[in-house]
């Protein structure tokens, strides 16, 4: 959601006639977008904003805003703490940027910036009207508020136009997306029909809105990748709970059951909690084993980390910060190995791969993804272009990593 934001606000800027500086140095204008969401996300932000302070002495008309969740969750206490800063500005007041920089305050804004011409980002939803006790995004982010249907068509229209072919719908319960009566599965359909698309994307789904209406255009729809990442957070019934999540372990894993018994190799990855307020080793024991049930393909995982004004932040964590380590590296230890297994299932498949970058390691390699999600380098051909999609054969696993070899077509 971040990168997205970040790629409007360039739009905005060049829109008034400011390009990006290949440095920071060489910058008159610097935006820091953040994140809240865990306190070593805000930690970092502030030692990278730091940094940024001794660039004015260079340039007296240097000007720094911090903008994003930590401008909203911080708020003016985030001048006092850094007064260099010219301005901040929070995610919902992102069309004053203008105003603020140009003395300009036509209400314009255009479409996000692309980043790249394979695949786009398209924000459908913001805000969250869910309240996991843990969580800090629906106070910085506000209500759920729906885009509508015919902007999110139009902005898909121009990107493709550009050449982007994948499209990756954003919210923060995408899934229950609604606008006067069109539910998510009918967008999907409709973004579907938009004939230069070839895949869809969408992140991140909440499972109580897994509808049987959207398992079968899941399931139908071709366009639609085969790859989901559904956060579980924890596999124990009982911290679900508390975590005010509003599903079972087991809601969670019938979702992935039907999902898997349509194809076996569906990408299933997902976010995990360790070290949750109050949660005792056989609660994490629980989460151990949901990971060995789910067989996720990957899985972000963090260490519980409180979030002041959150209902969870009041409980008293009896858990050390030692413990909550050795609980993460657990998680973490036992996803790898099911992760590198699900690779290997990967092995002789053959595979059409969206290409998008060469190696940064290796300039004889490309970088792209099969429709499930895993990662594949692949030997450079004269021909390979970002956003081109290749035939493979996916012959080896190198880290975490697949190998593809491009199958050559017949004349
Ligand atoms: N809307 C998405 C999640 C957005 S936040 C969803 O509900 O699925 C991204 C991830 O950050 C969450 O899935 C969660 O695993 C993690 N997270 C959020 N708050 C956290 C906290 N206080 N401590 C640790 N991890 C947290
Ligand atoms: Fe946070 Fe829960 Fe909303 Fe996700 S659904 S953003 S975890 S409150």
């Amino acid at each position: 959601m971040n990168e997205y934001d970040s790629a409007r606000l360039a739009a905005i800027l060049e829109f008034n006639g400011v390009f990006p500086a290949f440095a920071p140095e060489k910058a008159d204008i610097i935006l820091v977008n953040t994140c809240s969401v865990r306190a070593k996300a805000e930690e970092s932000a502030i030692a990278r904003i730091w940094d940024l302070k001794k660039l004015k002495i260079g340039n007296k008309g240097l000007k720094i805003g911090v903008l994003g969740c930590m401008a909203k969750n911080r708020g003016e206490s985030l001048l006092k703490d850094l007064p260099f800063l010219d301005f901040i500005l929070p995610p919902d007041e992102y069309q004053k940027l203008p105003e603020i920089l140009f003395h300009n305050p036509a209400p314009q804004t255009p479409f996000a910036k692309l980043s790249n011409k394979y695949s786009a980002f398209i924000a459908i939803q913001s805000g969250c009207n869910m309240r996991c006790a843990y969580c800090i995004v629906p106070y910085v982010r506000g209500r759920e508020q729906y885009r509508e249907p015919a902007s999110i068509l139009e902005e898909i229209e121009v990107a493709t136009a550009a050449g982007v072919s994948e499209i990756v719908l954003l919210g923060q319960t995408v899934n229950g997306y609604r606008y006067k009566g069109l539910s998510f599965p009918a967008l999907l359909k409709q973004v579907a029909n938009i004939e230069q698309v070839e895949r869809i994307r969408f992140i991140s789904p909440h499972p109580i809105h897994y509808t049987s209406e959207l398992l079968d255009i899941l399931m139908n729809e071709q366009k639609i990748a085969p790859h989901v990442h559904l956060p579980v957070q924890s596999g124990s019934n009982s911290v679900l709970k508390k975590m005010k999540r509003q599903y079972t372990r087991e809601a969670y894993l019938n979702i992935v059951q039907s999902l898997r018994s349509f194809n076996p190799l569906y990408g299933i990855t997902t976010d995990i909690i360790c070290g949750y307020p109050g949660e005792s080793e056989q609660e994490f024991e629980e989460t151990l084993s949901l990971l060995q049930e789910a067989r996720f393909d990957g899985a972000f995982m963090f260490a519980y980390s409180p979030r002041e004004g959150t209902p969870s932040a009041s409980e008293k964590e009896l858990i050390t910060e030692q413990e909550k380590k050795n609980r993460l590296q657990r998680v973490i230890d036992l996803q790898h190995s099911i992760t590198l297994e699900r690779a290997k299932l990967m092995l002789g498949r053959q595979e059409i791969i969206l290409l998008e970058k060469l190696s940064r390691r290796n300039s004889s390699e490309w970088v792209g993804k099969t429709g499930n999600f895993k990662k594949v380098i692949i030997p450079a051909q004269p021909d390979f272009r970002e956003g081109m999609y290749v035939d493979c054969v996916i012959e080896g696993i190198r880290g975490h990593t697949l190998k593809g070899s491009p199958i050559k077509k017949q004349m």
